[in-house]
């Protein structure tokens, strides 16, 4: 059940299956965004905690050590055995996600059972990855083994707090990589819980570790510590060239998934009421924190102005308030810096001339709520259409043809997702052939799938999590050859 006061048990970091106290003992705040007060100071990680942890993840990647001794099957074991202790806990997890990432209660429960899905498609895979034997020229028997990368780095963001981690953790685990993460500093919170529960579980020491912290001292640690062989990073377009030049110097395996400013395209031919909920629900979900939200909603000419006013309505009937309460769909922002950004952005869109339809300022006077946002007459040169938003702001722009979309949805650095609603098979099938987006979606939106390949074209990202990609990326690949006898 929804309780806005969850007992908080575990503020430490978690290295070696232990709770510990930051070296320098130093501490900061996580702030619950629904009153922007203090709930509870965490640890806070650097460089000395993340070599700690670094160590005790090498130890338990060791050739000798249990977790490389053990089944493939026993992995998978383990990981089912969290997600049994996930689903004891479900409440009390999606209440601490409620809680210090602000999305209501409900949604927080929807995200513990997407964990759920990520950890259980990914043991799942555990005694299924095999390799090759391969035709090589010459007397040998040639075959491949896939083997884990060793200890990986993961750093993930606030927006989905616990399903960033189950889609890192669990293609790490599945493998048979050692972890040193780094969860978001606005929620660190969950992350250490499941740490709690994976010492339960009874996985061996040092397999997971989490560093909380800041990016530019614990971030950056596990981004440039040679011993991490792979980096997997959520975040933003920014920070992911960052990580990218930091692991450059060890040559790291890097893997991120980006930001976006996805198109979604509602043709003349669709239904504008089915249209209007599809677009609502892909820029209006998790408060606009989405990095597949659809900010760019592209409607054609001739059902423009009927979309507008289904949209506004639309918006205008989304229940803003305490997460908690069993009727909110949209809580706050996560802090301070983005709800002024998001505010900002709103501000530049009037001022370049888009036409606020409804919402445009706080809700409430306490804590960093947003009214859901329609702008209609938005042009592809304003500042609302360009950049990532992150928050509740729906960007309606008009077109023409199908041609013309296309080449304005691909005019963009990004290219994470896209969408089409339409009745005609033709122009769903030319759209997705032709859009630069890692996930393309007809007739509906954020249809995210832990057993499809997830990740962006172009800046929004390299390489794909879940699915089989997704599995790869955790996996080097080894070649060995065994000369044969040549006489019988
Ligand atoms: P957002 O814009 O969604 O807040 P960021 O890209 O800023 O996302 O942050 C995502 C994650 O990256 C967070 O865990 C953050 O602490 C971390 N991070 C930020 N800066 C760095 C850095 N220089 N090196 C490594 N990690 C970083």
């Amino acid at each position: 059940m929804a309780n806005s006061n969850p007992e908080i048990k575990y503020t430490q970091i978690f290295i070696n299956n232990e709770f510990v106290n930051a070296v320098s003992g130093k501490t900061f705040p996580t702030i619950n965004p629904s009153a922007g007060k203090k709930i509870v100071d965490v640890a806070e990680g650097d460089k000395a905690d993340v070599d700690l942890a670094v160590k005790a993840a090498k130890a338990a990647f060791d050739r000798k050590a249990p977790w490389r001794q053990m089944d493939a099957t026993a992995r998978a074991k383990l990981i089912y055995k969290l997600i049994g202790l996930m689903e004891r806990d479900l409440h009390y997890l999606a209440n601490l996600e409620s809680l210090d990432n602000g999305k209501p209660f409900n949604n927080a429960v929807y995200d513990v059972y997407g964990s759920i899905a990520a950890l259980r498609y990914s043991a799942e895979w555990a005694d299924k990855i095999t390799g090759d034997t391969v035709p090589s020229d010459g007397p040998h028997l040639t075959y491949t083994r896939k083997e884990p990368v060793g200890v990986v780095g993961q750093i993930i963001p606030w927006n989905y707090p616990m399903l960033m981690l189950a889609w890192k953790w669990g293609p790490a685990l599945a493998t048979g990589c050692t972890v040193v993460m780094k969860p978001a500093e606005q929620t660190p919170l969950t992350a250490l819980y499941l740490c709690s529960l994976v010492k339960e579980a009874g996985f061996p020491a040092g397999v997971v570790n989490v560093v909380p912290g800041y990016g530019p001292t614990a971030g950056h640690a596990i981004s440039v510590h040679p011993d991490v062989r792979k980096v997997a990073f959520t975040g933003s377009v920014e920070i992911g060239k960052i990580i990218m030049a930091e692991a450059a110097g060890t040559l790291k395996k890097v893997s991120l998934e980006l930001g976006g400013k996805s198109p979604l395209v509602i043709c003349d031919d669709a239904d504008v009421e089915e249209a209007a909920k599809i677009a609502y629900a892909g820029v209006f979900e998790n408060m606009g924190q989405c990095c597949i939200a659809a900010t760019r909603t592209f409607v054609q000419e001739g059902i423009y102005d009927a979309f507008v006013k289904k949209a506004t309505e639309l918006a205008k009937t989304r229940k803003v308030g305490c997460p908690f309460a069993q009727d909110t769909q949209h809580g706050p922002q996560v802090d301070e810096t983005q709800f002024k950004k998001i505010l900002g952005y709103i501000e530049k869109g009037k001022k370049e001339g888009a036409k606020l339809e409804t919402g445009g300022v706080q809700e409430g006077k306490e804590g960093y709520f947003i009214q859901p946002t329609v702008f209609s007459n938005v042009t592809d040169e304003m500042t609302i259409a360009k950049e990532e938003i992150f928050g509740p702001v729906q960007s309606i722009i008009k077109f023409k043809t199908l041609d013309e979309v296309i080449e304005r949805a691909n005019a963009t650095n990004f290219g994470l997702a896209a969408g089409i609603v339409t009745k005609s098979l033709n122009n769903a099938l030319v759209f997705s052939n032709a859009v630069e987006a890692g996930s393309v979606w007809v007739n509906t939106y954020l249809a995210v799938a832990v057993q499809a390949p997830f990740g962006g074209y172009k800046q929004s990202g390299i390489g794909r999590e879940m699915g089989k990609e997704g599995i790869e990326l955790y996996l080097e690949t080894k070649t060995v050859s065994i000369r044969l006898p040549t006489k019988v």
